[in-house]
């Protein structure tokens, strides 16, 4: 394995994991757009993903598909074996697992450990070299579960049944994952959606997920303001002050994302409420899956890379930096 400017790369398949410019093959572990870029010849990567990908123009019609569903290998020549393992992120999500000469390498892509009913679970690949993440790797970041933050929501449209209710979620995973552990946590209303979340939130239902009623905005006529009060409004974060909200009366903004345990990050958005959701693993989680991995050596993409990299050695766990670019911390 080799870092190169266009990201990390598997020397004998000649494949590059989630590189950051057209390649000739790719391994895509997931769908958000930090990692599935778009004009890659060939591509490898779960049916969800590649689902994903389709929905958001990232495939163009001569692209060479291989889907692999979790678990099943493929040969990528030269006697390198790839897998997908689950990695608990988002639809579709996973991680790659390759194998070559007897030693096993297991890239991670984002990853998460709290349940999540919109996807599936992450799954431990034992393995010689583990590749992860460190997007919210410090110790101060501690994801409290989601269904605390959940109930804040209800007992807030409980309080304020005049208000509406405006919750800024991206729109693939964290739109999702809202609303189905709303619906777990017995909220029965109809949500109404910004359009930017439509598309997506078919794709998962075309994947069996059930999110109930859902209305877009745009089909209640604009003198019908009171329909949303007391009621939950969806739309991408960038919305929650803009000139699109000024159609609701009374907005609550408030944004979702695990940045939002961070006070300062929740002012720069003018939320009211800030609800502590996020779709990677926490401080306490990443050393955990580090360790059960079994893996010798650890390498960190990006994020808070010298604090998680302090902390595994501390434990007498090889861990180097591979100092990447490309990634954006904000889609999460
Ligand atoms: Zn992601």
């Amino acid at each position: 394995m080799q870092v190169r400017p266009e990201g990390l790369y598997c020397a004998p398949a000649d494949i590059y994991i989630d590189p950051h410019h057209p390649v000739d093959r790719a391994i895509i572990t997931h769908g958000h757009a930090d990692h599935a870029r778009s004009g890659h010849g060939e591509v490898f990567a779960t049916p969800e993903t590649l689902a994903i990908m389709r929905t958001r123009y990232y495939l163009k019609d001569e692209t060479a598909e291989t889907g692999l569903p979790y678990g099943q290998r493929v040969d990528l020549g030269n006697g390198v074996t790839l897998w997908f393992a689950s990695a608990g992120h988002i639809l579709g999500s996973a991680q790659a697992v390759l194998e070559y000469d007897g030693s096993r390498v297991v890239a991670a892509g984002d990853y998460k450990r709290h349940p999540d009913p919109s996807c599936v679970s992450f799954e431990v690949v034992p393995c010689d070299v583990f590749i992860t993440e460190a997007t919210f790797a410090l110790p101060v970041f501690q994801h409290p579960p989601l269904e605390i933050e959940v109930e804040k929501l209800l007992r807030s449209l409980k309080t304020l049944p005049h208000r509406t209710h405006i919750v800024g979620v991206y729109a693939l995973g964290k739109c999702q994952r809202v609303m189905k552990t709303l619906r777990l946590a017995g909220y029965e209303e109809p949500f109404y959606l910004h359009g930017a979340l439509k598309k997506l939130t078919q794709l998962y239902e075309s994947y069996g997920q059930d999110f109930g009623e859902w209305i877009m905005v745009s089909d209640i006529p604009r003198a019908d303001k009171h329909v949303f009060q007391g009621k939950i409004v969806l739309c991408p974060p960038a919305q929650i002050n803009d000139r699109w909200s000024r159609r609701f009366e009374d907005p609550l903004p408030t944004v979702a994302s695990g940045w939002m345990q961070i006070r300062a990050r929740a002012r720069q958005k003018r939320a009211e409420m800030a609800l502590v959701v996020s779709d990677h693993a926490d401080w306490g989680d990443l050393i955990r899956t580090c360790e059960e991995t079994g893996a010798k050596d650890i390498w960190i993409t990006h994020g808070r890379v010298e604090a998680l990299q302090y902390a595994l050695k501390k434990r007498g766990i090889n861990a180097k930096a591979l100092n990447m670019i490309g990634r954006d911390e904000s889609v999460e």
